[in-house]
């Protein structure tokens, strides 16, 4: 077994400037603490209850990630501390996220998920979506979002051709809607355990990474 320092060294080696979050869901509060004390600070877990629980568990200081389906109806339990939404897949979902920022005056940092692997069919925007609705005025308002860039998940195959076409897509959806938004609108949010170094050569400047970080 390799020691958590020398992991976690070697794939921030890898990733150079982009961003790890290290993906702690269903991991103990034992084992993200031993990520925690080789430096690590940005954590993402799947589920809004989950993340609740351990940011009330575990050091002030983690950046805690949304990185899965969120319901309308959960945001309330992350809306205070959350420090970013990867998975705003739909325009009712940003505003139920904005009405919660407006009612605890804060901003809430988000990224648009989109829709990029054939298998994955049930979250996420539409290619194409977001620009309709921005071009016919029907995007919501979001005076209480900080709109951050994109997020997707790539089809969990050993086909790096049909992984590097998703990425690349993904990718291209970034540059079309970029100047759209304010300069916040930067980051790509792509590449797990399987197939962060295809999103690294596709522009991924956040990876997240669990199975590969805890083993
Ligand atoms: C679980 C998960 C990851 C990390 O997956 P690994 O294969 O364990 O690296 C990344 N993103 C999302 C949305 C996940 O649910």
């Amino acid at each position: 077994m390799t020691n958590i320092t020398e992991r976690i060294n070697s794939i921030l080696a890898e990733i150079g400037s982009a961003q790890l979050v290290a993906v702690s869901k269903y991991r103990s509060n034992e084992e993200i603490m031993s990520l925690y004390n080789a430096g690590q600070r940005v954590f993402g877990e799947n589920r809004a209850q989950d993340l609740a629980k351990k940011y009330e568990d575990l050091p002030e200081d983690i950046e805690w990630h949304m990185i899965g389906h969120l319901q309308r109806n959960k945001v309330k339990y992350i809306a205070p501390f959350v420090g970013l939404i990867h998975s705003c897949d739909s325009v009712r979902l940003l505003n139920a996220i904005n009405k919660e920022a407006k009612k605890i005056d804060r901003t809430i940092r988000v990224l648009l998920q989109f829709k990029i692997n054939e298998e994955d069919t049930k979250y996420g925007f539409e290619r194409g979506e977001v620009l309709e609705q921005l071009q016919n005025d029907q995007w919501p308002e979001c005076s209480n979002l900080e709109i951050c860039g994109v997020m997707g998940m790539a089809t969990n195959t050993s086909d790096t051709e049909v992984i590097r076409k998703e990425f690349n897509n993904l990718y291209d959806i970034f540059k079309t809607l970029k100047p759209n938004f304010t300069e916040s609108f930067k980051e790509v949010s792509m590449g797990m355990s399987n197939d962060y170094p295809i999103a690294l050569d596709f522009g991924a400047t956040m990876v997240r990474i669990g199975s590969k970080l805890f083993e």
